[in-house]
């Protein structure tokens, strides 16, 4: 019986197996959602956390 999974991005049943995208139905809806998902980290520093976190990350990780 095929394995059926609602796809994340557009909510349309694709099926899992012989699918390179999933959980999505197709690679537009992956990058959408990778989009989202960016999109979400840009806009963290405008609300509460400071900026400084991206940056002095990455300042840390090249120190090591
Ligand atoms: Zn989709």
């Amino acid at each position: 019986m095929p394995l059926h999974v609602k796809c994340p991005t557009c909510r349309k049943e694709c099926s899992w197996d012989n699918n390179p995208h999933r959980p999505f139905c197709s690679d537009r809806c992956q990058l959408i959602d990778l989009g989202a998902w960016t999109e979400e980290r840009y806009r963290i520093p405008g609300r509460k956390v400071e900026t400084h976190m991206g940056e002095d990350e990455e300042d840390k990780n090249e120190d090591r």
